[in-house]
């Protein structure tokens, strides 16, 4: 009869448990990750434009620098020879003999070739007859310019390579492959023209000198003609390594460029890059690990509202379970609908346990709600181990064996703690309800102190499974939440480790050799 009032008690359709929504987290993720990624972006864009901008600013100090120790002072020997061989031009009188063209050849250094060339005549010196190996050469070298550029130029022209002001000079870069010359000439009022040709030879002697003079720490410095043929260079070229810009030598020197290398990078700009890229590094980490904690905090947020809104559905049917069955008892004896002493006695059991079960569950709760706010007091009195826990275990006794367990009791030893008896109590009787309500497959519960003061509660049901092992103490916690499950608000064992530990002792699960369960209370110092 109580049992069919019981089992007629329907346990409430519990909420079905809503699940973590997960495509708001990966939202937030998505939210979290856009900007990061724009952020990013927009740091690979600014570092190469700074990169950019600092190329820059370094090859124009190099540029400087390579212009003012080579770029200069080559073009100054060349200037100077170009000068030297101006002032022989200019020495030159009007009623000049071929004597004086070949004593300027034999006695001036900056002269190569010197050639007169007279109107309708084309050049009368050096003849082509008689000419030596040179001078057949040098004629056959300006051939297009004594028959072509001579002839149609014929009257005098003022460039802006002319200097001095009695003789203006005309001076002409030629190209005979890659070699490159310089041929200058001055008119005379008749229509002649004297010129020559210069002696390369005067400034290209004086390169070595100035490129082995040049000691740049940083850069590598080559004087390229057109066909990418470093003629000087200032130190060994470095391979696999581009060039960092280059100086065109014109107009002293047309068709040859300085190439420049940086060996090595300008001082402080590695710092600075490395600095940079390091900031980067360090904010976005910051702020990739900043989103992460915020979205897991969420998470954790979220886990602990499902777990409270499932903890409230839980309580009331706990709750409601145990009122039930005393209302209903309560009924049956007060409308005299039992007559019978024996049954009569059940009844008043019934009421008296379920009464039992809810101070249980509204002492929990009401622990639980202390415990977090730490408010509980606890009466700390000496207490003998084995008498309290083997109190608390027989006080359960009749509830256990009726449930259908053997309950072994078997408390030994004198070891004495300072502790809360009513808090141990608590913790016993909280364990010993678990194994009831989910071992009752092995019917079989065992309440221990040994010797040295280890309190054991173990049964022989199903054990807990390694992956709730490590949940199991947190609250709201309850390894099966599903609507068949035991009821039950996955209180009792954090508030069990709470009291425990509040009390100087550790409380801690480990599945019993031959199946089963073995909750461990360890307290330290005797007293
Ligand atoms: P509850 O109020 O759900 O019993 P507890 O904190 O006491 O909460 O227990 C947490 C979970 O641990 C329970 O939901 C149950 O699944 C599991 N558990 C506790 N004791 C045992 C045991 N002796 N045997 C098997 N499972 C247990």
């Amino acid at each position: 009869m109580i049992d069919k009032t019981q089992s007629s008690v329907g346990r409430p359709a519990r909420t079905v448990r809503p699940t973590l929504k997960l495509p708001r987290l990966g939202m937030a993720l998505v939210l979290l990750l856009l900007p990061m990624a724009l952020l990013i972006a927009a740091a690979v864009y600014f570092i190469r434009a700074d990169a950019a901008r600092t190329r820059e600013l370094v090859w124009n100090s190099d540029r400087a620098e390579v212009e003012n120790r080579l770029g200069r002072p080559l073009a100054a020997v060349v200037q100077a020879a170009k000068a030297r061989a101006e002032g022989v031009l200019r020495g030159l009188p009007e009623n000049l003999t071929t004597d004086q063209l070949i004593t300027s050849i034999q006695n001036e250094e900056c002269v190569r070739n010197m050639f007169l060339w007279v109107p309708k005549r084309g050049v009368v010196f050096p003849m082509v007859k008689g000419a030596t190996r040179e001078e057949s050469r040098f004629l056959a070298r300006y051939v297009t310019l004594f028959e072509e550029v001579l002839t149609k130029n014929a009257a005098p022209v003022v460039t802006n390579q002319v200097t001095g002001k009695a003789a203006p000079i005309v001076w002409r870069s030629w190209f005979e492959g890659a070699h490159l010359s310089f041929i200058g000439w001055r008119h005379f009022a008749d229509g002649r023209i004297v010129g020559l040709e210069l002696e390369t030879v005067a400034f290209l002697s004086e390169f070595p000198t100035i490129f082995a003079a040049s000691k740049f720490s940083d850069l590598v410095v080559s004087m390229r003609d057109d066909n990418a043929y470093d003629l000087f260079v200032t130190g060994s070229r470095p391979e696999n390594l581009a060039p960092v810009g280059t100086l065109s030598l014109a107009p002293e020197l047309p068709h040859r460029e300085l190439v420049v290398w940086r060996v090595r990078p300008m001082a402080g700009l590695n710092l600075r890059y490395y600095l940079a890229i390091g900031v980067t590094i360090l904010v976005f980490a910051v702020l990739f690990l900043g989103g992460v904690l915020l979205v897991s905090e969420a998470r954790r947020e979220r886990r602990a509202s499902l777990q409270k809104t499932s903890f409230v559905s839980n309580v009331s049917h706990e709750l409601k379970t145990p009122l039930t069955a005393i209302r209903l008892s309560a009924e049956m004896l007060s409308e005299g609908r039992v007559r019978e002493t024996a049954a009569r006695d059940r009844y008043l059991a019934t009421i008296v346990r379920e009464c039992e079960r809810l101070t249980r569950l509204v002492n929990n709760i009401l622990d639980f709600g202390r415990l977090e706010q730490n408010r509980r007091k606890f009466d700390w009195q000496s207490v003998r181990l084995a008498d309290a826990v083997k109190e608390a275990a027989e006080s359960q006794r009749a509830r256990v064996e009726e449930a259908g367990f053997e309950l072994v009791v078997s408390c030994v030893g004198d070891q004495t703690r300072l502790l809360d008896r009513d808090a141990l109590s608590q913790v016993v009787v909280n364990l010993m309800d678990n194994a009831v309500k989910y071992a009752a497959s092995g019917r079989y519960l065992a309440v221990t102190v040994s010797a040295s003061g280890c309190v054991q509660v173990s049964d022989k049901g199903p054990g807990i499974a390694p992956r709730h092992r490590a949940h199991i103490f947190e609250r709201f916690y309850r390894c099966d939440d599903s609507i068949t499950a035991t009821a039950g608000s996955g209180l009792g064992l954090s508030i069990s480790r709470r009291l425990i530990e509040e009390m100087g002792g550790t409380l801690t699960f480990a599945p019993r050799v031959g199946g089963g369960a073995t909750f461990t209370i360890q307290f330290g110092e005797t007293v």
